[in-house]
Parts: structure tokens; sequence; C-alpha cells
């Protein structure tokens, strides 16, 4: 079947090899469409198109203009928001207003990024007598996009719509089990006058469209956002055309909380940030550490949190949704199975909504406590509802057990005490730190990304358009 899911050079086609793959809603387990399952011919094309567009007419653009179209875009985004939140929530499977909240994240990307185009600026360095020495920063060139499934429009604002604002071409590779909000996106994006070529799109699997476009040699920068395991190969895969890489990968984050902290702002934030997108978000925060003698107050006051969690349909917009596929259920349910096998507590499980629909992917969140640190639970992403409780007894075993894994992407200090918080940020080993508050990821503002095995590179803020340029040196003998 063709399906025209593929944009390359303005023009809507199918893949190369003429297949295609279903769209499932894992609300229902129900196809609702179809996606074309692109090839390494088509990633090559797509890379192709982004060259010919540094020289012809999104190339010829001001900082000011590309602005313009992105501020254009964020403002078709929030005209289309419903349908978009809707379009969000049946493919992703995420609560309604989660999806709405992400359509809105999205468009503020445009609009920051679209305002900060024409605002980056060189320096002059002071050097050798009789000479002028001065710096500025261009774009790398074609731009490469591997995006994962559990935030399509957050991410495609904070990679794809960042590099353009440097005035690279971009070629994304959607993830497969969620592409159509990024389909939507690139229409509404020609609606706001890109110029052809500027972004280009190829739906299809990991191992064949996304293999390609890492590995593809006329690439000049790729950003991936997904799982350590497939990060590792896209880096080696770039490694052997010199190409940068911005790795955006998982996280076992964790939030302390202190004996002397405000519990009733703390609780909110300690159960969505395990639970928000059923868990499968990159920064869930997935670790409570509670200091021993907090540790049964704080414990009952989140497991009544987590018992009435109530699991459902995405258009039913309940406190949690499915997992995205029957294999992450079976991930989740492997971890919960090992829990119950090694006795750990479980302390409080949500419930499920009546009259699920039979093929959906429905887990309870569940809070498991006195998790040992070396445990399954303390130490892998779950990439689902799970909270994990562990208990410390001092600053020092809570800055050891907090870095005690091999992510450092997010942590969180709950403290009425200053200058603890700020010992904790300095010794915590994660790219962002929230002090009495969680920000799964952050604001648009928030530089963002990880330490250790959770990735390098910062996307978000003004950061994220350094990444997305290369700076040149221009020295002036006079
Ligand atoms: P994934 O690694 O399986 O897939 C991510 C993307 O890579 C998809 O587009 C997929 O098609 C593609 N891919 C798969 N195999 C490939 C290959 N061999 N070569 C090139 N591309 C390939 O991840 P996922 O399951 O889609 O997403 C979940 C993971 O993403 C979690 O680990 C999560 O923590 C991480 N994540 C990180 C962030 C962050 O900002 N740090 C944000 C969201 C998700």
């Amino acid at each position: 079947m063709t399906v025209n899911s593929i944009l390359i050079a303005g023009t809507w086609r199918g893949s190369a090899g003429g297949q295609s793959l279903p769209v499932v809603d894992p609300s229902t387990g129900d196809p609702f469409g179809h996606i074309a399952r692109g090839t390494a011919a088509d990633v090559h094309a797509a890379v192709a198109a982004a060259r010919r567009a540094l020289s012809a007419d999104w190339g010829r653009l001001s900082a000011m203009e590309r602005g313009r179209v992105l501020t254009r875009l964020g403002t078709r985004i929030l005209e289309e928001a419903d349908r978009l939140a809707e379009l969000e929530a049946r493919d992703v499977g995420k609560p309604l207003r989660q999806a709405r909240a992400d359509v809105v994240a999205c468009a503020r990307y445009c609009e920051y990024y679209g305002g900060a185009a024409d605002k980056v600026h060189g320096e002059t360095i002071p050097y050798q007598d009789g000479y002028t020495v001065l710096t500025w920063r261009e774009p790398h060139g074609v731009s490469g996009h591997i995006i994962p499934w559990n935030y399509p429009l957050q991410i495609i604002g904070r990679s794809v719509v960042a590099a353009l604002a440097m005035g690279n071409a971009c070629v994304l590779k959607p993830g497969e089990d969620a592409s159509m909000t990024a389909l939507a996106i690139a229409r509404l994006a020609q609606e706001a006058g890109l110029p052809e070529g500027a972004l280009n799109l190829v739906t299809g699997l990991g191992e064949e469209a996304g293999a390609a476009l890492a590995a593809h040699p006329d690439i000049d920068h790729l950003s991936f956002t997904g799982s350590r395991d497939v990060g590792t190969m896209v880096q080696a895969a770039a490694a052997a055309s010199i190409v940068p890489v911005t790795l955006e990968l998982g996280g076992k984050s964790p939030q302390i909380v202190f004996a002397d902290a405000d519990i009733e702002a703390a609780l909110p934030f300690l159960v969505n940030a395990a639970v928000q997108n059923a868990g499968q978000t990159c920064s869930a925060g997935s670790r409570l550490l509670v200091e021993e003698t907090l540790h049964e107050a704080l414990v009952d006051r989140v497991a009544e949190r987590f018992n009435a969690l109530v699991v459902g349909p995405a258009e039913r917009d309940l406190d949690v949704g499915p997992l995205i596929h029957a294999g992450q259920k079976a991930r989740v349910e492997r971890f919960l199975a090992r829990a119950e096998a090694d006795r750990l507590p479980i302390r409080a499980q949500g419930t499920l909504a009546p009259d699920l629909p039979p093929g959906g992917h429905y887990v309870v969140p569940t809070l498991i406590d006195c998790v040992p640190p070396d445990h399954p639970l303390a130490q892998e992403e779950v990439f689902g509802p799970v909270l994990a409780v562990i208990p410390f007894r001092d600053e020092a075993e809570a800055v050891a057990l907090a870095n005690a894994t091999a992510y450092g992407l997010v942590s969180a200090v709950w403290t009425r005490d200053g200058g603890r918080a700020l010992r904790l940020a300095r010794a915590l080993n994660s790219g962002q730190i929230f002090i009495n508050t969680y920000g799964a990821g952050g604001g648009v503002e928030l530089p963002f990304g990880g330490m250790k095995r959770s990735g390098h590179g910062r996307e978000k803020g003004f950061e994220a358009l350094y990444g997305f340029s290369q700076l040149k040196t221009v020295a002036i003998r006079h």
C-alpha cells in the first residue's frame, strides 16, 4: 500500500520500497492508519534534498526571516491545538490534558527559537598587535534527527525547531510507534512558509530508516533521543564519518526527600514525576530517596495518592494512560514480577477504569518500598508507572545512592535547608537539578541533557543553539 508520509524537498510521497506500517492506538490496540516504511533510498533522497536546500531558498534566508517562519509555525500549532492534542493522545496513548500540554510546549519552542534565531552573536577576541579576531556561529549543515515515540511534539520542538533556527536543513526520522504529529507539524511548517528541503521527514523502522540516517556519510550533525542501547549504535555509526552526535538517552532520576522538607508541596511532584505519560518519560522521577526518620510517614502519604490513580484510555483523560505497545507492557510486568519474586513490599497500586478496551496496554501504577540499591528496580529504566522507594540515613548516603546508577539525567532535592540544597546541587551527577520542585525535563528555556550514560550535549534553552551550530574563528591581520 502506498502511503504518502515521506516528505522530501517539499513533496509528500510513499516509500521507495512501496511498503507501509500500521499505526496503532495504544488505548485499544486497534490500527487507525498507516505510515510509509521508509528505506535507505528514501533517507538518501531526504539527505540530498536537505543538502540542496542549504544553497537554495532556505540557505538564503536571513536569521530574522528564519525566526519569522518558526514564529508563524508556533501560531499555526496553537490554532490547531485541539486537533493536534487529539492526534497525539490517540497515537501515544497519553491522557488528553498531557497531550494538550505537549502541543503548547511545541508551540512555545517555536516562539522561543523563532525569537532567538537572530540573537546568536559572535565575539571579538583580544590578540596580537595588528590583528582583529572575531568568531561567529554557522549551522552544521544537514542535521539528522532520530526521535522516540514518547513525546514526539515536545522533542520535535526542542531538536528540529532549534536546529532550523540556526539555519540547518533537517531530516527527521520519528519513532515508528508514534509518527502522526510529526507529519502534522511538517504540514503546518509548509503552510507557515518553511522553504522546501529545510525539513524532510522519513517515517519507518529504526533498523532501516533510522540506521540509514545515522550512518549516512553526507550528514553533518545528528541529534538522537532514545534508548541507551540504540544511542550507542547510532554514535558508533556516525563516528565512521566523524559526525558530531547529541545523545539524549534514558535516566533513573532520584527525588531526594529530607525530613525537614515541605511534604505537602512535594507530594504531587513525587507522584506525578513517576507516573506522567505512564512513566514513559526519560526524566521520570523513578526513585524516591527518603530520609529514614520520614520514611514511614512519607510512604503512607505517597501510597494514598498511588491508590487513588485510575488508568484508562487516553480520550477519557484519567490519571494514567496505556503503555505504548504490548512489548513495553511485558517489560514493565517483568519488573513487577521480579519485585514480587524478591518479596519487595508493594505499598500501593492504582486501579484500572471499568470497561477498558481489551486490546489496550494497561498497567497499574505501583509503589514499591525498601528497594535494595543494587536491585534492577533501583538501577534500570523501567519506563512504566513504577516508583521505587529507597531509605537513606544522612546527607552523605543520600548523595551516594543518588549517584549510584549508570544514568545522570535529572535529580530533585526536597529540603528547607538552603545550604544542604546547594551542597547537593554540586554533588549530584545529573544534567538538571531541581530544588523543592521537579520539572520532568524542565521548561523550554532550561538547558537539558545527560551526564554519564544519559548522554551528552544539551538541548532546550539558548544552549541548544550552540549545539546546533559550529564556531568559526576569523583572524584578520592589518
Ligand atoms: P529507541 O532507542 O528504541 O528508539 C528511538 C528512535 O531510534 C526511534 O525513532 C527508533 O526508530 C530509532 N532506532 C531504533 N533502532 C535504530 C537503529 N538501529 N539505528 C538508528 N535508529 C534506530 O527508544 P524508544 O523506545 O523509542 O524511546 C524510549 C527511550 O528514549 C527511553 O530510553 C527514554 O529514556 C529515551 N528518551 C530520552 C529522552 C531524553 O531527552 N533524554 C527523551 C525521551 C526519551
